[in-house]
């Protein structure tokens, strides 16, 4: 495996970096997940204006133009295999004495990044199961931080209980039940009546670019749908739900906290729309 780090591409053996990283140290950083279809990086327009997002949101400046980033990722996607990949950027504030602050005067920004191959898209196809949990991460998981313990734990709860996933359901405010946010790396659409439902943008959830496609899809094919506050009793009542990512594409949530969802097979909204991501997929990387 071929990686980038801080300007040159080596094996991922031979990459070193110091103990004093501030990534390592505070996992004080920002990543991005793309996934590269038949060697073309897919939505990377969008992938990096939410990298600049969770950069700016932590205050460290992009150590890259456009242009360099595309450089870059061109770079990796033909130094690896296969033709379908997905690309991990890695931006830290960088190596400095440990001290909680920001390095003054600060100090360059470590930038690795890394190819593995993609999953193949038709391993969701049968349905997944997954469990639900109190979301208790912090209050900006609009930025992609690399300081992903809580997601972790929440992450392992799901593979703990034989499942794909973790549900995540913040508590409402005093009287407000609690609502669905997203999974622990994906988000989630909740299927009801014949109506995508989906989770608002804001500081609760990652705004996940697969979340944007798919509801671009929903408004160019007529498809029914509502942006809004979902309540947690409208995911356990759910006809559907679906499970969306960059590196699971879409998959249907069959069993949730081992009790079937809808049919607990992949219902018709999951067939509509899968189907409609791949065409979309393939008339992307046409052009
Ligand atoms: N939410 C979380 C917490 C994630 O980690 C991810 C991706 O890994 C997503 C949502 C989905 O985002 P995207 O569709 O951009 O991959």
């Amino acid at each position: 495996m071929t990686i980038y780090l801080n300007g040159q591409y080596m094996p991922v053996e031979d990459a070193k970096i110091s103990v004093l990283d501030r990534g390592f140290i505070f996992g004080d950083g920002v990543y991005e997940v793309i996934p590269v279809y038949s060697r073309r990086a897919f939505r990377l327009a969008e992938h990096l204006r939410r990298l600049q997002h969770s950069l700016d949101e932590i205050r460290l400046p992009n150590p890259h133009s456009l242009t360099e980033w595309a450089d870059i990722i061109t770079g990796l996607i033909a130094a690896n295999e296969p033709d379908d990949q997905y690309l991990y950027l890695h931006i830290t504030r960088g190596v400095a004495r440990r001290d909680h602050p920001f390095p003054n005067p600060p100090v360059p920004p470590t930038v690795f990044a890394m190819s593995n191959p993609l999953p193949a898209p038709r391993a969701g196809l049968l349905g997944v199961s997954a469990v639900t949990a109190v979301d208790n991460r912090w209050l900006r998981c609009d930025i992609k931080a690399i300081s992903l313990l809580p997601n972790v734990l929440l992450r392992q709860m799901a593979v703990d209980a034989g499942c794909a996933e973790t549900v995540l359901l913040r508590a409402g405010t005093p009287g407000e039940a609690a609502f669905l946010t997203e999974g622990a790396a994906s988000n989630i659409f909740v299927v009801k009546n014949g109506v995508l439902l989906a989770p608002p943008k804001g500081q609760l959830m990652l705004p996940g670019i697969t979340y944007d496609v798919i509801l671009e899809i929903a408004e160019a094919c007529d498809i029914p749908y509502s942006v809004r506050k979902i309540p947690a009793d409208e995911v356990f009542d759910a006809d559907e739900l679906l499970l969306t990512s960059s590196t699971r594409e879409v998959m249907a949530i069959t069993h949730l906290d081992g009790k079937p969802v809808g049919n607990a097979v992949p219902g018709p909204m999951f067939h509509k729309i899968y189907q409609l991501y791949q065409e979309f997929k393939i008339n992307v990387m046409r052009i």
